[in-house]
């Protein structure tokens, strides 16, 4: 078993092996950096084929919180944790308990929150626990309901908005033809969005109620899975899957603006430069996607939802940043929101 030698090792603070015999926990929680402050990040549940893809995970996703707190301006470092465990059959209560006590020795380095796999009534178990939790809703604004999704989908609506006034010169919406893929949570109030400032949607999901829904509500056209990458569309908004750019896609692109909430939606890095030589604006997907985070961590902070609004708005000014930059020194946006986050956090 490898951790220093995995190729998503990256100078990591403090990686946590933990278990528990009486539930029968295997976790392990990685501290990538907390210049900015405590790591925050999610708590995966998956059934990791090996204890090394566990690992190989952990280290990549915790680099990753780095960078997107980083980039949305939060006192936060980054960090993530993962369960090695069928989330569909081997959760219980006591589990959770056993991650909260996990989290405390860690001692506030680490602050955990919901991911793929895990749920809030996992996140309560685990605030029995520990206090070192974020996201939990007290109920107390009615505005907060505990999902972070519609925070996500306004923070790339944002993004996508100064993509367009980058690439036209203004950022209205009225008329311009948007490809969604994929109207789960973010998608969804993505397209209600789009739909109100006048955009006309073009949407695609595996799930046909999905594109019932946004057909009756928001006037989108439905196309297929497979033709939705490659619409005539002036911005396509990948919000389903990741690696959607890649060497087969690229070329089919017709859209001049890339901007969603999926993360890693490039396959490679070597994707982003490809695209700037095809002239395609692609708005990073850790910056734009970042709503989420910030919205966990007012939560948190016991902050009001207007206040997560108002901080979710910097996306505009810090995508500007990253294409101007990008433009002046003929380098791919995603590789400058890259160096600009470690310009932020100070990476040695
Ligand atoms: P979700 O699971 O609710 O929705 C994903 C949707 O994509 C589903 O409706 C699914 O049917 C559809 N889909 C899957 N494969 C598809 C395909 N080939 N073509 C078309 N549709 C397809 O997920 P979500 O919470 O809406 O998140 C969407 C993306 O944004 C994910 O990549 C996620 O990692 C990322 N993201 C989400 C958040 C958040 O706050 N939820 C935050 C940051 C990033």
């Amino acid at each position: 078993m490898n951790v220093f030698s995995d190729t998503a090792f990256d100078g990591h603070e403090q990686v946590v092996f933990a278990s528990d015999p009486d539930t029968g926990l295997k976790a392990i929680i990685a501290v990538h950096n907390t210049n900015l402050g405590p790591s925050l990040g999610g708590c995966r549940m998956w059934p990791y084929a090996s204890e090394q893809e566990a690992i190989h995970d952990v280290l990549r996703l915790s680099r990753g919180m780095t960078y997107k707190s980083a980039l949305a301006n939060l006192p936060l470092g980054g960090g993530k944790s993962v369960i090695i465990g069928d989330p569909r059959s081997q959760k219980t209560p006591e589990l959770f308990r056993a991650v909260g006590r996990a989290v405390e020795r860690v001692g506030g380095r680490y602050i955990v929150a919901e991911d793929v796999g895990t749920s809030p009534a996992d996140m309560e178990q685990i605030a029995s626990q520990t206090k070192h939790v974020g996201g939990i809703n007290d109920g107390k604004d009615p505005a907060r309901t505990g999902d972070p999704s519609p925070f996500t989908a306004y923070g790339v609506f944002i993004g996508l908005k100064e993509a367009v006034r980058f690439k036209n010169g203004h950022d209205d919406l009225a008329g311009l033809r948007v490809a969604v893929q994929g109207l789960g949570n973010v998608g969804y109030h993505l397209c209600r969005m789009l739909h109100s400032a006048g955009a006309r949607l073009v949407v695609s999901d595996l799930n046909a109620n999905s594109v019932n829904r946004a057909v009756e509500e928001f006037g989108a056209t439905a196309v297929s899975t497979d033709e939705i990458l490659f619409i005539d569309a002036d911005i396509l908004a990948p919000c389903a899957l990741g690696g959607v750019v890649n060497d087969r896609s690229i070329d089919k692109i017709r859209a001049r603006i890339i901007a969603g909430a999926a993360n890693n939606q490039l396959e490679a890095d070597r994707h982003g430069e490809m695209l700037r030589e095809a002239g395609i604006l692609y708005a990073p997907d850790y910056v734009i996607n970042a709503g989420g985070v910030v919205e966990v961590y007012y939560c948190r902070e016991g902050r009001p939802v207007n206040e997560t609004n108002k901080h979710i708005e910097g996306i505009t000014a810090t995508v500007r940043e990253i294409f101007e930059r990008a433009d002046r020194e003929n380098l791919s946006a995603g590789f400058v929101a890259d160096r600009l986050a470690e310009e932020r956090f100070g990476k040695r």
